[in-house]
């Protein structure tokens, strides 16, 4: 997309790509960790930065008919999660304007808790 500055929501408990490190949301913006994808556990956050969104596609999920797009990150271009554009469900609306991160392609971080000599902090659960 061209944007090189990165953005910072700033928290306590931050989530950044285990992949190349950029700064991607923080605690305060989760909504929900039950959630799946194809790779395993997801959740679901209100505010992600330093992404970018593939194209609008309509998906049968568990959950009923949505719109949704693919999300990937500005520093790698991984593909982290989906973007809830739209949902089709009474019930569903919630997630709309969320965004689905993949748990096995995130990595939390805290202020008191820094990368130790004995590796990264992986994420277990909430
Ligand atoms: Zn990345």
């Amino acid at each position: 997309m061209g944007v090189k500055c990165r953005e910072n929501l700033g928290g306590k408990i931050i989530y950044r790509c285990d992949t190349c490190d950029t700064y991607l949301t923080h605690r305060g913006s989760l909504v929900s960790t039950r959630f799946t994808s194809g790779h395993g556990p997801a959740w679901l956050f209100f505010e992600v930065v330093n992404i970018y969104y593939g194209n609008a596609v309509y998906r049968n999920l568990v959950t009923g008919r949505h719109i949704v797009r693919y999300i990937y990150c500005k520093g790698c271009s991984t593909k982290l999660g989906w973007f809830y554009e739209m949902a089709f469900v009474n019930g569903q609306e919630y997630k709309e304007g969320c965004k689905i991160l993949e748990v096995a392609l995130i990595r939390e971080e805290t202020d008191d808790m820094p990368e130790t000599p004995f590796g990264r902090h992986i994420l277990t659960s909430v």
